[in-house]
């Protein structure tokens, strides 16, 4: 094992999930860990809070109604402002962020950290209410309350911020584009995030809320219950059907969705499997949605018996994570990871679900880890939405954002670091195999990612 690791740069992660969701299992224990090889000359750091798309910095927690930041009251304060241009009495700041088809509008500055490392950093495209109502009244567009959905508040600064799909006017996008604004798939986004910034990591949740919410909000314009048009309600924070009779009340939609890293704990080896629509070489756990009438733990035995013929006995909660940026039908789904103990070894793939399955050994987990290289992946999306910002580059294609692999092919690659699968595959391979439900690590700390 030594000559593999003697490969790997130097890991050092930090997670403090297990503070945050004050969750107590044997994955959940709060470490630090530096893990050090003999020969390494470069250090790669990942310091998570939080997963990518959770923490979102600007709704900790909900403002009391009467608060001027709470959804009603700020919602009240912006329907004046927009009503009359004069009266702004308030001391509250509204910013917005507006979606065209899925993509937040996002900007790229330089940053320089001090070193060799400066890197294009985006973040999100906020515009002051009052420009906002400007932009849209050049498209003949007149901006009502209506349209404004409601994100998040921040005390510090007394700042409400709102989100708006500006889908259906066409004109912005060049007006934006001359000021170096670009809307960007969040999927790009989200590998060019730097998961050592907090701050591009906020940016990253904020959008991905967002994204959710106006997709739901264009997926549920109808009652379902009475077929009458819906209209939003609590700042666009749910909905409600227009008929007086009916007034039925609809909430976001969320997906759940199990993740599992199936182990075989005697042949210390994990079960990956490939879908069809994964770039060459790259494995992952298994995964499935949710049944209704069925519970998290039935749901990991099914999807995995299902896909691959495997029998699941015991699974472990890890932790889980909001991921907005699955097919549009699906406005935000939860992934619910988990590691989930093999009770039968032979594989039996379901090609419908999965175009294959293998058990992997640890030792060529570990060196698919030592081959990949996430930091360059990251940098290259980096550089790819700072030119899109500057009009250089139209595409949207993402197939290259995901190239991690260093100039020594290795034989598989797993999701970066912005998804659930990694720090599921990234725990076990760094744990004793000898982890498992209700046993504590003899030795925490050889545990470099608790995510
Ligand atoms: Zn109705």
């Amino acid at each position: 094992m030594l000559s593999l690791l003697s490969r790997s740069p130097t890991f050092t992660l930090l997670s403090s999930l297990a503070k945050r969701h004050s969750l107590q299992t044997t994955a959940f224990t709060r470490t630090l860990v530096s893990f050090f090889s003999s020969t390494t000359a470069t250090t790669m750091s990942i310091n998570l809070e939080a997963h990518a798309f959770a923490g979102n910095p600007i709704r900790p927690k909900n403002p009391k109604s009467t608060d001027s930041l709470s959804p009603a009251l700020a919602l009240e304060t912006l329907k004046s402002q927009l009503l009359d241009d004069t009266q702004n009495l308030s001391s509250v700041i509204f910013k917005v962020l507006p979606f065209r088809k899925g993509r937040p509008l996002a900007s790229t500055t330089i940053s320089d950290d001090g070193g060799n490392d400066s890197a294009p950093n985006w973040h999100l495209g906020w515009i002051s209410l009052a420009d906002w109502k400007g932009l849209l009244a050049n498209s003949g567009v007149e901006l009502t309350g209506d349209r404004l959905v409601y994100l998040g508040s921040r005390t510090e600064g007394n700042v409400v911020y709102w989100a708006i799909d500006v889908s259906a006017e066409g004109s912005l996008v060049s007006d934006l584009g001359s000021k170096q604004f670009s809307f960007v798939e969040l999927r790009t986004l989200m590998v060019a995030t730097d998961w050592a910034d907090d701050g591009a990591m906020g940016d990253l949740a904020i959008a991905g809320h967002a994204r959710a919410l106006l997709e739901w909000h264009g997926l549920s314009r109808f009652c379902g219950h009475c077929g009458e048009k819906t209209v939003p309600a609590e700042a666009g924070r749910r909905k409600q059907c227009s008929n007086e009779v009916c007034k039925k009340r609809i909430y976001p939609r969320i997906d759940p969705v199990v993740i599992m890293l199936v182990i075989d704990r005697e042949n210390d080896r994990v079960l990956l499997g490939r879908q069809s629509r994964f770039v060459p070489r790259m494995w992952s756990c298994l995964a499935g949605f949710i049944e209704p009438g069925e519970s998290l733990e039935e749901a990991v035995r099914r999807e995995t018996w299902e896909e691959t013929g495997i029998e699941v006995g015991e699974v472990v909660y890890h932790s889980s994570q909001p991921w907005p940026v699955g097919p549009s039908s699906m406005p935000c789904q939860l992934m619910v990871g988990f590691f989930a103990y093999a009770k039968s070894l032979e594989i039996n793939v379901d090609k419908q679900e999965l175009e294959d399955a293998q058990w992997h050994s640890r030792e060529a987990v570990l060196k698919a880890f030592s081959f990949a290289e996430y930091k360059k992946a990251q940098k290259t999306a980096a550089a790819k939405v700072e030119q899109m910002c500057k009009g250089v580059e139209k595409g949207q294609s993402l197939s290259a954002d995901y190239n991690v692999e260093s100039g020594e092919l290795a034989p598989m690659f797993f999701p970066g670091p912005f998804a659930i699968a990694h720090h599921l595959i990234s725990t076990w391979v760094h744990q004793s195999s000898t982890i498992g439900l209700g046993v504590q690590p003899k030795q925490p700390s050889t545990s470099l990612s608790n995510l």
